[in-house]
This record gives structure tokens, sequence and C-alpha cells, in this order.
């Protein structure tokens, strides 16, 4: 019996597969607004609101990782927002991370609970105990961003199940390729591809998935009625960082790693937190549920004034917000007022060799030293 093909053979071969002689092999941007409709519609596309050929083949790729219906959005933002609009109501409760994302609470305190939404926070570490009663939703971030907490995903969908709650999961720190919460009972998952998924730091986009058909065609008729569509432009360099998915993702993930090991014997540094390094307090939740740990690394350094020279002295550090791209980068997150010390510092990982990148890194530490 031949073996089934990982999901990313299957994404890259998807559109060869569905061609005729003389077709192009590359996926063809296409900017028509409006198509060919004489007579009365008959579900072929008409309008570029409803639907769109390059879009929709971006969604089938991207869907073929989640292995559920995927609906493409201009930012990740726009993707939760979506699935907010699409479910909450006056008088519905959301249970959201305390630590994650902070414009998804920005969102909810600015625009849901003014409508009577009641808004309740969760620290990640607490998410798996937090109490679900009459709850509509609940979503978490795991890896939580920037402190790197962990929740077990299993457990928090049997407990949202038994409380009738929909559990949203934003997989955009792990990506599917490391983490599926949906196979681990998550209703719906939803990303930022601005990270990781487009991977080159030059289109902002998201989705939104699930295996629940009559839950997209909700988030789909939102979509179409809000009119929070993607640029086709925009949905073809989606696709034209997805062709490079893995391989960016496994050397993003493995410099992430060695840097972690490097700075958590490193003297200078105070703490380090990285779900990979087997004393993390998110390693035993993380190994059960993740294939690999992500991007980024999180690390305390005495103080702001060493923590920006460090960033200053890393040659191969961009001093920037943003993650999953392809060069490194690193900021101090008291910046955005995050919950962390003076000298916290996020370090996102990108694609370099990873030699260079752990040098780099070292020499930067080195150079605080001697100063
Ligand atoms: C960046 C990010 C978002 C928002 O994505 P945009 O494309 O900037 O709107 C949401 N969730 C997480 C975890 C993110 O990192």
């Amino acid at each position: 019996m031949t073996k089934k093909l990982s999901a990313i053979s299957d994404l890259l071969h998807h559109r060869a597969r569905g061609l005729s002689k003389g077709e192009p092999i590359s996926l063809p941007i296409m900017a028509s607004t409006t198509f060919m409709l004489p007579g009365d519609p008959d579900g072929s596309h008409f309008y570029g609101r409803n639907g769109n050929p390059t879009i929709e083949t971006v969604e089938a790729e991207i869907g073929i990782l989640e292995n559920a219906e995927t609906v493409l959005f201009p930012s990740g933002m726009a993707a939760i927002s979506a699935v907010f609009h699409t479910l909450l109501r006056p008088g519905d409760k959301v249970l959201v991370h305390a630590d994650g994302y902070y414009n998804v609470r920005a969102l909810l305190s600015e625009h849901f609970e003014p409508r009577g939404v009641i808004v309740e926070a969760c620290a990640t570490v607490d998410m798996a105990d937090a109490d679900l009663t009459e709850c509509r939703l609940v979503m978490i971030e795991t890896p939580s961003n920037p402190g790197l907490d962990v929740c077990d995903i299993a457990a928090i969908a049997d407990r949202a199940k038994s409380a009738g709650a929909i559990l949203v999961a934003d997989n955009t720190t792990a990506t599917p390729l490391c983490q599926q919460p949906l196979d681990l009972g998550a209703d719906i998952v939803l990303m930022a591809d601005t990270k990781a998924m487009a991977g080159h730091s030059d289109v902002l986009c998201g989705h939104v998935a699930s295996r629940d058909t009559s839950l997209m065609n909700k988030v789909r008729t939102y979509r179409r009625l809000a009119g929070a569509i993607v640029s086709p432009f925009d949905a073809y360099l989606l696709h034209r960082g997805l062709e490079t998915l893995e391989l960016r993702v496994s050397r993003a993930n493995q410099n992430a790693l060695a840097v972690a090991k490097m700075l958590n014997s490193h003297p200078l540094v105070q703490s380090t937190r990285y779900p990979g390094l087997p004393h993390d307090a998110s390693h035993a939740v993380a190994s059960r549920q993740m294939r690999e740990y992500g991007p980024i690394v999180s690390f305390t350094l005495q103080d702001r004034q060493f923590a920006e020279k460090f960033i200053n002295n890393n040659e191969l550090a961009v001093p920037a917000t943003s993650f999953g791209g392809a060069h490194t980068s690193a900021e101090c997150r008291i910046r955005w007022g995050d919950k962390v010390t003076d000298g916290f510092i996020r370090l996102a990982c990108g694609i370099e060799p990873t030699e260079d990148l752990v040098n780099a890194t070292e020499n930067a530490l080195r150079e605080l030293g001697s100063e």
C-alpha cells in the first residue's frame, strides 16, 4: 500500500493536478472585478467580492494544510473580527486570552462590550481550568506571544464542548505544520497569514478555517457583506510564500531552538522562554500537542539599556516588530506596554543559516559583557 502524501506535498501539486494542456503552471493573478454574466446567475464567477479564482485557489491550498474549509481575509485582524461578528450577539459571554495578541482584546472592548457582549480575560496558563459556564466563545492563543505560555488545547476543547462554547484557536505562532488545533478539538482555527504563512514581510492577510460547514457559510456571508476581501495580488503573494512554507518554518524553528539553548546557558541572560527547551514551563504540554515549537524566543537581560544595546549589536537582528519573516528581528516588548520587565526581548527567528544566527547572537552578548 502506498503511504499517504503529506499535506505539504498535496499543496505543492494541488494546482497542477487540475490543469489541462496549455494552461499555466504558476498561479495567474485574476485581477478582474467583474466576469461575463449573460442571462441569470448560475454559480459561476460574476463579481470580485463574491468570488475570485486566484483567492479560491489559495483558500484550497491552505484548506489542505488545515484539512478544513478555509476563508481568506485581508489581515489576521479581519479574520478575527469576522469570527466575532459572525458569532457574538448582545448578552453573549466571551473568554479571551489575557496575554495573547493585544488587538484582540482591544477589538472586543472597543466594539463588542459597548454592544452588550460580556468580555472576560484569562491568562494562557490558567485557560485549562477557567470557568466556561455560560460562555458562547472561548479564544486561545498557544503558544502565547510574547510570553510563550502554552495551554492544553484538547483539554480546553473538551470543557468548551461540555459548556456549549465554541473554541477558537489563533494558530499564528505555531502554523498548521507544527500544531493542528482542529484535530485537537477546536471548532475554529484562525491565523495572521501575514507572519510565517506568507513569510516575506510584504503582505497582510489572514484566514479562518473550520470543519463546521454551516459556520463557514456564515463567515463567508459576513465577508461578502462586510467587504473584507483580500486582493488577488496579495493572495498571489501568499500563494508564493506557501510554496516554501515547510522549508522556512523548519529552518526558523531550528534556529529558535539553537538560539534558545545558547541563551539559556549564557551568564548575561536572566531567563529564557522557549517551549522547545526541556526545562521550560511550557514544554510538557507543548510536546504533547506540537511537532516543533515555533520561531519565537523570549529572554530577559538586566535592563532596557542592555536590551537595546543587544539588539543594536546583533548584526543579524533587525530592530522591528512582527515575526515569521525571512530575517530575524528583535524588540523590547515593554515599548508596547506588554506586562514584561524592561529587559524583556522578543527574538523572532528568520531563516538565516543556524550557525550564523547563533554566532551573531552570542557575539552581541559578548560585546555587552565587555563594556
Ligand atoms: C499579527 C497577529 C495577528 C494580527 O494579524 P494582522 O495580519 O496584523 O491583522 C493576530 N494574532 C496574532 C497571534 C498575531 O501575531
